[in-house]
Parts: structure tokens; C-alpha cells; sequence
């Protein structure tokens, strides 16, 4: 089986289920509270850990109560977690969620600790991330380690994928230039590109234009419609699967995930796309975000 090398956040999230919004000075009690495990990075692995890959997660973890949870987490899905480590006096990555009930909902993110996640993190882990056959990314952390994890890969021939969220503008074109894969939602597309992305057509024109840039290939997920992919083997659209959708929270993660597992395995790029829209649209039919992507038997018993 090859290893999938996941570089990238992770998070705990405080659910805060509310009536309303406290009022400025107010105290306001509210029926019911959760915690989860999240974090871009995080759900990936977990995604493609359930998927059956052998995963090797590089984090950083909070001086804090929640350090031990997300560790267990992690490792009980099997993941490697030599280098998840605790970063001392930083708090863990958090997210207070507070869902109104009519469900919009009000985030706010603390980093904490994924902030110290940098190129000498990267560099401490070569050894290991030297074995594995892809190396995934995301934009949760400090740009300075998703570049120093790109220009790793490109050193030492490891093929990269990037997940460009959440979107950031203005992202360094010599590292971009550099990706195997830029897996971007279309807003993430957009942004990116700097064209607009309101149709297949233009979902086509603006991967051709990042195909100019240098990146060898590029998959636009396209939310109920599927997903498009742009690059060295042609164009295709794999098309989404109907199903009764409940909550779509972490659908890119999961795509990300199985994406990963079955390309790594296989290198077949389309068989890949198709399996990662099946278990991102299975994923969907259940509540919550790393607690909706199946095991290998509910994703079987799905595809039946
Ligand atoms: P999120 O931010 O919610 O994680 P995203 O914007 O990164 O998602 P999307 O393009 O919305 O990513 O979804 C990723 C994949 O999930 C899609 O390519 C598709 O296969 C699947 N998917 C998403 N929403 C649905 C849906 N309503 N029905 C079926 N499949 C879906």
C-alpha cells in the first residue's frame, strides 16, 4: 500500500447550539454544546485513512486539553502521528461555532498552534515524507510551510497536491507552478485564477490558464455537478451522484481524501475522481464532518 504524506491543520470544534446571539454584556444560556475534530488538513487524513490509505499526518497541536483528544482521534482512524506534535504555549487550533436555528451559522477560528507549523517542520520529517508517494496540502497553516512542502516534493520527485483553501489571493506562482495537482472549489478556482467561474465553460478556461502556469493538472470540484478535471491526459467532467443531502460540511475534504488514497495506489487519475465523487456524495448523506465520511463498508454498501 503507498503512503499518502497529509501536511496541514487541524482543529477542534466547540458546537454552541443557540436560541440567539448573546447581547453585548449579556449571559445567555444555551441548550446544548458538542465537541468535534476538524481542520482541513485533519479531514483529509481522516478521509483518506477511512479509505483505506496509510496515512503520515504532520501537525501541530496546542500546550492544551484538546491536544490528547485530537491525538486519539487520529490515531484510532490509524494514522501516523509521529509528527504531531505539541507546540508548547500555543493553545490548540479552535473553532466556536455558535448554530443559530435556522441554521446560519457564526465561526470564528483560532489557529493557535497551527501556526507554528513551518519549513523546518517540514525538514524534520524528510526522512518519512521521502517514502511517501503523494504529498496533500491545504491553506489552514502558514504559507511559508505549504511552499517549503511544494518545493520538498518537486526536490525529491514526490508528486503534490494542493487543495487551495480556504481561498487566498495572490498565492506565489513560482510554487503553484511547481503542483501535480490544484484540486480548487470553483470560487477557490476563481480566485486563483482571476476569472470568473460561473459555468463549465468558464470552469474549463480558467484550469487551461493555470495549466499555462506550470500546474500539470487540475480538478474543479463542481459541488452537486461533480467535478471537472483539466490537464495532461485531456478534459473530462466526472458528473456528481443524486442523493438526499443532509449536510455538505468537509464534501471537498472527503473528495481530497479518497482522491488521494485511489491516485496514489492506482495513478489512474479519472478511476480516482470517480471514487472520490462517490464518497464525497456519500459522505453528504450523514451529519457533521469527519463523523460523515464512511469506512470501507458503508462506502461499499453505497456504491451497491
Ligand atoms: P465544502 O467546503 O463543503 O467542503 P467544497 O466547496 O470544497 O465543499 P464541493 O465542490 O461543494 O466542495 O463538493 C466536493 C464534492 O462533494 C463534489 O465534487 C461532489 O462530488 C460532492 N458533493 C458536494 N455536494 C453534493 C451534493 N449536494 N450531492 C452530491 N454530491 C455532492
Amino acid at each position: 500500500m503507498s503512503r499518502i504524506a497529509v501536511i496541514g491543520s487541524n482543529m477542534v470544534d466547540l458546537v454552541s447550539y443557540v436560541d440567539r446571539m448573546p447581547l453585548e454584556g449579556e449571559t445567555l444560556e444555551a441548550p446544548r454544546f458538542v465537541i468535534g475534530c476538524g481542520g482541513k488538513g485533519a479531514n483529509q487524513a481522516i478521509a483518506a485513512a477511512r479509505t483505506g490509505a496509510d496515512v503520515l499526518f504532520i501537525t501541530r497541536v496546542g500546550d492544551d486539553i484538546f491536544s490528547e483528544q485530537t491525538i486519539r482521534n487520529l490515531q484510532d482512524s490509524g494514522i501516523d502521528t509521529k509528527y504531531v506534535k505539541k507546540s508548547p504555549g500555543f493553545s490548540s487550533g479552535v473553532a466556536p461555532i455558535f448554530v443559530h436555528p435556522d441554521s446560519h451559522n457564526s465561526i470564528l477560528i483560532i489557529k493557535g498552534a497551527n501556526r507554528c507549523l513551518n519549513a523546518a517542520s517540514i525538514e524534520e520529517a524528510a526522512d518519512d515524507i521521502q517514502k511517501c508517494a503523494l504529498i496533500v496540502l491545504q491553506l489552514e497553516v502558514e504559507l511559508e510551510a505549504v511552499y517549503a512542502a511544494i518545493d520538498f516534493g518537486a526536490r525529491h520527485h514526490i508528486p503534490v497536491l494542493l487543495n487551495p483553501a480556504p481561498a487566498i489571493a495572490d498565492l506565489d506562482e513560482n510554487s503553484i507552478g511547481k503542483l501535480d495537482f490544484l484540486v480548487p472549489n470553483e470560487t477557490e478556482l476563481s480566485l486563483i485564477s482571476g476569472m470568473p467561474v460561473t459555468s463549465t465553460e468558464t470552469t474549463r478556461l480558467a484550469a487551461r490558464a493555470l495549466l499555462a502556469k506550470g500546474v500539470k493538472n487540475v480538478i474543479a470540484t463542481l459541488g452537486v455537478q461533480g467535478a471537472l478535471y483539466v490537464g495532461q491526459e485531456g478534459e473530462w467532467v466526472v458528473p456528481g451522484i443524486t442523493v438526499q443531502a443532509v449536510d455538505t460540511t468537509g464534501a471537498g475534504d472527503a473528495f481530497v481524501g479518497c482522491f488521494a488514497r485511489f491516485w496514489s495506489e492506482t495513478r489512474d487519475i479519472r478511476a480516482a475522481m470517480e471514487k472520490a465523487v462517490l464518497y464525497s456524495a456519500c459522505s453528504v448523506t450523514a451529519c457533521g464532518t469527519q463523523t460523515s465520511y464512511p469506512d470501507p463498508l458503508k462506502f461499499q454498501e453505497f456504491q451497491e
